[in-house]
């Protein structure tokens, strides 16, 4: 990997969000997560939805996806890759 170190850092705090609890749109319970890339599921009230590919539609989720991509593409050109790095986030979902 030939990412900087705030490259790094953006990637883990999407990680750590990506395995955290989410908030649901509908009810609200922090019972939503991720099933596949980009689709996300609330354990509650069985609303799935779309949104980000590594944290639901958030604010948050956004600005970092943001900050990540701005990140790679000035210190690694086009690629991203965090789905590249030996871990299988739909295994045990
Ligand atoms: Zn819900």
């Amino acid at each position: 990997m030939r990412y900087g170190r705030k490259i790094r850092k953006a990637v883990a705090t999407i990680e750590a969000q990506t395995r955290s609890a989410h908030k649901c749109p509908r009810c609200e319970r922090a019972s939503v997560s991720r099933k596949g890339t980009g689709v996300w599921k609330c354990a509650k009230c069985g609303y799935t939805f779309t949104g980000g590919t590594y944290v639901p539609q958030t604010p948050v989720g956004i600005t970092a996806q943001r900050a990540i991509k701005r990140l790679s593409e000035r210190e690694a050109g086009a690629e991203i890759g965090i789905e590249e790095r030996g871990e299988n986030p739909e295994v045990g979902v």
